[in-house]
């Protein structure tokens, strides 16, 4: 039989239109599992709410119902301090430091294990883009757990000489940026401490702290050791204002921080607070151009600025700001906004129409008072919740762009000249959370970590997470640390 021709005249010729047009890569949601309806996860097991409400949740990205949660009221986190304390005084308060540890361990185990599918919601319910949920997000929590597993033991060494002991139960409320990651930030110390919690995640991000929930309880984690309650403010109200808590921690907004700090006061309680930032990016001319962009990049647009350490204000000393402005407006160029779920995707979805309202009045506000806007040619999707990436230039130190938290990808810049200016300038905040810093000499990254008011400093780099390492803020932006050893501190009191 003779050979047949291949015929490749029906083969379309590739179309070279523009080095960043990407094929959609969409990661499979095929295997998620997710329940019409989840109630709060108390005593072990997931209970109707005895409030009888429940509220949707949505993604950002397909403003898609994903299922609805349980709304909990005072009588909902009633049951869930009981069922704690009830854990506290027994089984968890008795068992040897080391069994905790094991299962804390066991609980690491088993979200790695399922990693693909919470990267997946992650990314469905909060709008990130799955670059992100799966490589930073997912594989730092689990670090977390099994760093804090090694913890569980080791308690007399946290401060040696002295004598530790757990507070009771810890009531732990977490914001909308980071749901699961904060959840670990959270749960992992206050259990290698030998307390026992109730957590609340973010009302517009509540579907992987319950997954949590499900992997706790197939950790065999004793019942009532961690509650997970859902609902809006009103239920991290009534967390915070138990008489059976011990101990506050919470991550949030600045202004919940203050009435939080203001409904304990007088109480016995112990609180940590992580609020908010506006942390200054400062790059000098002695640094490496090209990765400087980058690493404002990372600070700023990745993660849609959904982040309390993000970058928000870009010093550029004088000498190379046309250069770094140029390269940074074609990175931008560059940067896909769409689809959480697709690999190719930089920057996803704002998290809310509440949250894209408030970035939407800062971009009115920006140019109100004066300052250049610069957006990139890029196309969002018609349904859902967006942004471009944003660059204010010619900002100035009273502009309310400069000062306020923006909490999305908006960037403003401003030039110096010399050390002692942008120093003065990057401290002029009510916030301290974090800082960068770009520069050839080790010496002046020295010189200027040590003057910024910040709690953490990232040098010829940024947004770089280890749970080994304190992460927390000066001034408004908080107090108490998470992370490392310092994060065991709020979870101990000490004879
Ligand atoms: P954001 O502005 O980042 O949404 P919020 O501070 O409003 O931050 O919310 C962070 C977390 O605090 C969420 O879980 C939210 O439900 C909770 N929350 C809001 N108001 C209160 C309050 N008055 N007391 C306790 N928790 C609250």
């Amino acid at each position: 039989m003779a050979k047949k021709k291949t015929d490749t005249t029906t083969i379309e010729p590739l179309k070279f239109s523009g080095a960043w047009d990407y094929a959609p890569a969409p990661e499979s949601t095929g295997h998620i599992k997710l329940e019409k309806r989840y109630g709060h996860f108390i005593d072990g097991k997931f209970v109707e709410p005895l409030s009888k409400k429940y509220f949707a949740t949505y993604s950002p990205s397909t403003e898609e119902k994903l299922a609805d949660v349980a709304d909990g009221n005072a009588a909902d986190v009633d049951a869930a301090v009981k069922a704690a304390r009830k854990a506290y005084n027994g089984e968890w308060g008795k068992m040897p430091a080391a069994e905790r540890g094991k299962y804390i361990y066991r609980i690491a185990r088993l979200m790695q294990e399922r990693s693909r599918e919470l990267a997946v919601i992650e990314s469905m319910d909060g709008g990130k883009p799955i670059r992100e949920s799966r490589d930073v997000d997912v594989p730092l929590a689990c670090a977390h757990f099994f760093y804090y597993a090694g913890w569980a033991d080791k308690l007399d060494y946290v401060s040696p000489g002295r004598k530790p002991k757990s507070l009771g139960v810890a009531g732990q409320i977490i914001p909308w940026n980071f749901p699961l990651l904060m959840a670990a930030w959270k749960i992992a110390p206050a259990l290698a401490a030998g307390n026992t919690v109730v957590l609340k995640p973010a009302e517009t991000t509540p579907l992987t702290a319950l997954k949590l929930a499900e992997i706790i309880r197939d950790a065999g984690l004793p019942a009532g050791v961690v509650n997970i309650v859902t609902g809006a403010g009103a239920t991290g109200a009534a967390i915070v204002n138990h008489p059976g808590v011990d101990k506050v921690a919470f991550t949030g907004s600045t202004d919940v921080g203050k009435i939080i700090q203001k409904a304990i006061a007088g109480t016995n309680k112990k609180l940590t607070l992580e609020l908010g930032g506006k942390a200054a990016n400062i790059i000098f001319e002695d640094a490496a151009l090209d990765q400087a962009v980058e690493g404002i990049v990372n600070g700023i647009f990745f993660n849609q600025g959904h982040v309390c350490c993000a970058g928000s204000r870009l010093f550029v000393q004088e000498s190379v700001a046309d250069e770094v402005i140029r390269k940074l407006k074609d990175r931008m160029q560059t940067l896909v906004v769409g689809d959480p779920l697709d690999k190719n995707t930089d920057i996803g979805a704002i998290n809310s129409k509440e949250q894209l309202a408030t970035i939407n009045k800062y971009l009115k506000i920006g140019v109100n008072e004066g300052a250049e806007i610069y957006q990139p040619k890029c196309s969002v999707p018609s349904k859902g919740y967006w942004c471009k990436p944003t660059l204010f230039l010619n900002a100035s130190q009273s502009h309310r762009i400069v000062q306020e938290e923006i909490f999305g990808p908006v960037l403003a810049v401003q030039t110096f000249r010399t050390i002692d200016e942008v120093i003065e300038k990057a401290n002029n905040t009510p916030y301290g959370l974090s800082a960068g810093v770009w520069t050839d000499k080790g010496s002046k990254i020295f010189k200027v970590t040590q003057k910024l008011r910040a709690g953490v400093v990232w040098a010829n780099t940024y947004n770089k997470f280890d749970p080994t390492s304190p992460f927390g803020g000066y001034k408004e932006s908080g107090f108490g640390r998470e992370g490392g050893l310092h994060g065991l501190l709020p979870y101990l009191k000490f004879d």
